[in-house]
């Protein structure tokens, strides 16, 4: 009997912490921010549209491989690492905001990476957000859903809750 409630408790565990250890967070701090574009295979990035100047967090602790510009039309942009190959992506930043640096070890939802802006090719102020397996843009990486690693927590916006 011990052992068997003991066997449920492990299993759990497993199914309610792993699966939460392994989300992210929504990296816009406003609670108005919502989704112009989804992911596809045309787009593989969430776009996130919302007021100029909203801070912008990383969706997990990790550390900056990159942040200024690139030709890439994502304008100021910063990287994130988040260890076993996992990067996050942070695109049309404002140039002046950026808050952060190569190798600044940044923190989950606190630590401020820049601000929304619309550099690069933006038509309007968003964050272009992709996930990355794979440090961003090298041969063989690739992008998956960032959707699959955002949790529906205080950062979702409205339209999402
Ligand atoms: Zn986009």
């Amino acid at each position: 009997m011990r052992r068997s409630i003991r066997a449920i408790a492990v299993a759990l565990a497993i199914t309610i912490i792993l699966p939460a250890a392994a989300l992210a967070h929504w990296p816009v701090a406003n609670r108005y921010a919502y989704v112009s574009q989804t992911y596809w295979s045309k787009h593989k990035a969430y776009d996130i549209a919302t007021d100029k100047g909203t801070a912008i967090v990383p969706m997990r602790s990790g550390k900056v491989v990159f942040a200024g510009h690139k030709r890439n039309c994502g304008g100021y942009q910063i990287w994130v690492s988040h260890g076993n190959g996992l990067y996050s992506a942070y695109y049309h930043v404002r140039k002046a905001s950026i808050n952060v640096w190569r190798g600044k070890r940044v923190r989950d939802q606190s630590t401020r990476l820049a601000r929304v802006g619309a550099s690069g090719c933006a038509t309007g102020p968003h964050l272009h957000f992709e996930v990355w397996r794979g440090f961003p843009w090298a041969s063989g990486s690739y992008r998956v859903n960032p959707w699959g690693y955002i949790d529906s927590g205080y950062y979702l916006p409205y339209r999402y809750r």
